[in-house]
């Protein structure tokens, strides 16, 4: 498939296969993008710029509207393409096309209420006598860059709001999953005019790291591991950033919790996605009276997963985005139980497969939990109290989101004011968004909001008119 720039198709001479992980089939090829396209898509976007600010909001609305019913009239065929490259199962796929339709939704009722307000400056020493207001302003170009475990909701959640409030965009995919992010662009380029969207593929290192530096892009909005968040917020200069990085997220579960409802919580939270989820269950933090039966319970659960082919209605567990994410999981789980920590189901690799997989008696130094492991693994860690629980779910660089499952009201607010996180569930898993809620972590799992209100602010910049009546 070709890269949308300015309108036109654009190919390269270097080309990559796209692989599905399930069967090792090439799905297609993508060009892979050097410098002087990188260039061309920077002008391309650019340039369409006043063929956007032009454009009244109402119209603006209308054809993000449009294209949210072709997304619907294609839902099948998204969900389709997303299976066939990263593996996930087609069930969950449709839910992430449901999820994209809903997030294009929220942004084309966006773009009817961006304004801003009137300011008393009488309210300041010598202001008398002026009226003054603030708009909110389009940035110019917003580069959107990309990763593979939800690629198309993730990469709507940035054009969607920049196109709502008139900013022009230039796409960069995952390399490895690039395919529903470039077609759902073509959807949106029947809409707009030539160089609104427009998509560059190519390795995130080169064309990636020229966009982040260009001074001819206004606002990064990156979503991705910490390592390249931490990369590109050392290079964008004074351009604006959003950074929308990796998870570690906690699960408390406290003695008095309804452990059906925890033990529900996990299954969804630890191996959705095949626990390649930013925002996944990563920490299960029980307190010792109840870690017997919670466990037992969650392997019964977590034994029900069937995995199988991603196409097939009926799998609950799909591959991992490729057999080396695999390898790299297994080998980290390997290495917890060297270290002493029990599997007490899983733990078996088949390919770019890995077993669900329930690992107890882990300790908070093990790597398995130090660093964010992306893969259907569900780590015990045992404690005694509350205050032990808080420390451990905070004992880490991360803090993306957390749940907690209590039913004492007292101990929920006392660990949700005092977990470090983004946000914090109450009998809830971390694992859960809506796409207009505030999204965006603590520490380094982040910088920004996204959820299309948020993303919209930080999309714009606010000018101050004063005009002076005296
Ligand atoms: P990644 O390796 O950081 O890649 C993300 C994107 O960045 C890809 O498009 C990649 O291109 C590009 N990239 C790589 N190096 C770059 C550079 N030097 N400059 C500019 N761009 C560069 O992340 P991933 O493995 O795809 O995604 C998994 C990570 O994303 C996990 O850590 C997960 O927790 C996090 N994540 C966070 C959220 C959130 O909202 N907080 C949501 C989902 C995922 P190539 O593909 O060409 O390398």
């Amino acid at each position: 498939m070709d890269m949308l720039i300015g309108g036109k198709h654009i190919s390269s001479d270097d080309l990559e296969d796209v692989i599905n992980p399930y069967n090792g089939e090439v799905i297609d090829t993508i060009p892979i993008a050097h410098l002087q396209t990188a260039n061309l898509a920077i002008g391309e976007a650019n340039n369409a710029k006043e063929s956007l600010v032009e454009m009244s909001a109402f119209k603006v609305s209308n054809k993000l509207f449009n294209v949210v019913e072709k997304l619907k009239d294609n839902r099948e065929d998204f969900a389709e393409q997303l299976t066939l490259e990263i593996g996930k199962p087609i069930n969950e796929s449709l839910v992430e096309v449901d999820r994209s339709i809903e997030t294009l939704k929220l942004a084309a009722e966006e773009a009817k209420r961006i304004y801003g307000e009137s300011v008393p400056l009488d309210a300041g020493l010598n202001g008398k006598g002026f009226f003054a207001f603030t708009q909110r302003l389009p940035l110019g170009v917003v580069a959107a860059i990309t990763p593979f475990n939800y690629p198309l909701n993730l990469t709507i959640h940035k054009i969607a709001p920049a196109i709502a409030c008139k900013n022009t965009v230039i796409v960069k995919p995952p390399t490895e999953a690039p395919l529903t992010v470039m077609k759902f662009c073509e959807l949106l380029n029947e809409e707009f005019p030539d160089g609104v969207v427009n998509t560059i593929t190519g390795y995130g290192s080169e064309v990636g790291d020229y966009l982040v530096c260009s001074p001819d892009i206004d606002k990064v909005s990156f979503t991705g591991s910490v390592t390249t968040g931490l990369m590109i917020s050392q290079k964008a200069g004074m351009k604006k950033v959003t950074l929308e990085l990796g998870g570690n997220d906690p699960m408390i579960v406290l003695k008095d919790a309804d452990i059906d409802k925890a033990v529900k919580g996990v299954i969804n939270g630890a191996f959705l996605n095949a626990g390649q989820v930013c925002m996944g269950v990563k920490r299960i933090i029980v307190e010792d009276e109840i870690a017997d039966e919670f466990a037992e319970k969650l392997v019964g659960e977590t034994e029900k997963l069937v995995m199988g082919n991603p196409l097939d209605v009926k799998t609950t567990l799909g591959t991992l985005i490729s057999e080396k994410a695999a390898i790299h999981v297994e080998q980290t789980v390997n290495n917890a139980v060297q270290k002493g920590a029990e599997i007490l189901t899983g733990g078996v690799r088949e390919g770019a497969f890995y077993q669900a997989t329930v690992i107890d008696n882990v300790t908070p130094d093990m790597d398995l939990v130090v660093r964010e492991t992306f893969g259907p693994v569900a780590p015990i860690i045992r404690v005694n109290g509350v205050e032990e629980a808080i420390e451990i779910a905070n004992d880490t660089d991360y803090g993306l989101q957390a749940g907690v499952f209590t039913n004492d009201y007292s101990l929920a607010m006392k660990c949700a004011q005092e977990i470090e996180a983004g946000t914090v569930f109450v009998n809830k898993q971390s694992t859960f968004r809506t796409d207009n809620m505030p999204f965006g972590g603590f520490k380094n799992s982040g910088v920004g909001k996204e959820g299309i209100k948020y993303a919209v602010d930080d999309m714009t910049r606010m000018k101050l008119i004063g005009l002076n009546l005296r």
